[in-house]
């Protein structure tokens, strides 16, 4: 066996005991990924997302269940208006592709909807390159590819990603398709909404360059140009309901910029077989464990709390709780952080502003100690005092 695949085969038996025994693996998504990215510094998240650790569950079993994620009632609406607009061959998904991206293409009267079922994650991603591949081929004809499975390789693990659709237009081009429930109002959506759906379709842009890198440098991938990425479109398509109406409506929204952070930030994830290898021996994450035990795993891997995690990861409440309790200034916001430089808690920082430990050379304690003397001045005390300080808290 080469080098690659025995480290391979030692990755999957360490990610799978930390999982637990029987635990199956949690699918990394892209709006999981695209959380990921934001928080590159996170190797809790990390090492987490990449043993496909069920964080909802582990949180629950931590005594800290998360508020995030979709209720039932949205996932079983969203999925009924995606069976709407996808119905009769996705004849009105193509005609909203055609109406907001490619006006000037012949109108989609027909198109092909390939079978895209094969026998598990590789057997499916395998037969998604094949249709684009096909697709790209059959120039001057419109491809549907609904729920087509990508493959992203995410500090060096493969995750496996299923947009809600890809269109091959007639020049062969592809476009990501992201359908969604909440509603479009007179044209625009909130923006929060379409902010995260646009970073969920950035990471499916960045698996889609993967796959036509990949067939691009196949001797017959029929790549059209120098560039087979470029054939992938950045302007994705948003599809929502209309004015809370059952009819769909959509909107072309420009991810270049998602695509490029995304990426960036991607690349700064530490391995997952590197944190794996710091783990001590017996580490495990399975949710039927006493919570003790469960603190204890989870707190061995390193986390980047940051009042952001609250509206992107199900442990936030946990990470949070612990972040308090060693008073670290992450719980203070990533930009009073930054400024804070080497003080990382909250009583290094009073104390630094108190003048009793710090380099005064440092930027960010010679500021503390400006600021809490003209405190004390404005207070009319001589010197910062304890309680002072403590009023900062
Ligand atoms: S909530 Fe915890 S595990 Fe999740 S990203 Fe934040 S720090 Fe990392």
């Amino acid at each position: 066996m080469s080098l690659p695949r025995m480290r391979g085969t030692r990755l999957r038996q360490q990610l799978a005991e930390l999982r637990g025994p029987d635990v199956p693996a949690k699918a990394l998504d892209a709006r999981a990924l695209a959380a990921l990215a934001a928080n590159p510094g996170c190797r809790r998240r990390a090492i987490l997302d990449g043993a496909g650790v069920d964080k909802a569950a582990l949180a629950s079993a931590l005594g800290s269940p998360s508020a995030f994620g979709q209720s039932q009632f949205a996932l079983t609406r969203g999925n009924a208006f995606e069976a709407r607009v996808k119905a009769d061959g996705g004849a009105e998904l193509l005609r909203l592709v055609h109406t907001a991206l490619d006006p000037g293409a012949e109108p989609p009267h027909r198109a092909a909807v390939p079978d895209l079922s094969a026998i598990g994650p590789e057997g499916r991603t395998a037969r998604t390159a094949l249709a684009l591949r096909e697709a790209t081929a059959a120039r001057g004809t419109w491809t549907l590819l609904d729920h087509p499975l990508l493959a992203l390789e995410v500090a060096g693990s493969p995750a496996f990603l299923e947009p809600d659709a890809v269109v091959v237009h007639p020049d062969g081009k592809w476009t990501v398709v992201e359908i969604k429930s909440f509603p479009m109002l007179d044209g625009s959506a909130d923006a929060a909404k379409v902010g995260a759906a646009a970073r969920q379709a950035a990471v499916y842009v960045l698996a889609l360059e993967d796959v036509a890198r990949r067939l691009g440098a196949e001797p017959d991938g029929h790549a059209p140009d120098d560039a087979p990425a470029a054939r992938v479109r950045h302007r994705v398509l948003l599809v929502c309901p209309k004015d809370f109406s059952n009819h769909a409506t959509a909107s072309a929204v420009d991810v270049r910029k998602q695509r490029a952070v995304t990426a960036r930030q991607l690349t700064r994830l530490t391995r997952i077989q590197d944190i794996a290898d710091t783990l001590p021996e017996g580490t495990c994450f399975a949710p039927g464990l006493p919570a003790a035990d469960l603190t204890d795993a989870v707190e061995s891997v390193p986390a980047t709390y940051a009042p952001e995690c609250l509206a992107a990861c199900e442990l936030a409440f946990h990470c949070r709780q612990h972040a308090r309790g060693a008073g670290a200034v992450t719980t203070l916001g990533r930009p009073v952080r930054a400024e804070l430089g080497a003080l990382t808690t909250v009583d290094a920082v009073l104390s630094a502003a108190r003048g009793e430990s710090g380099d005064p050379d440092d930027p960010a304690v010679a500021a503390l100690r400006r600021a809490a003397r003209l405190r004390a001045e404005a207070l009319g005390q001589e010197a910062p005092g304890a309680e002072v300080m403590a009023a900062c808290r």
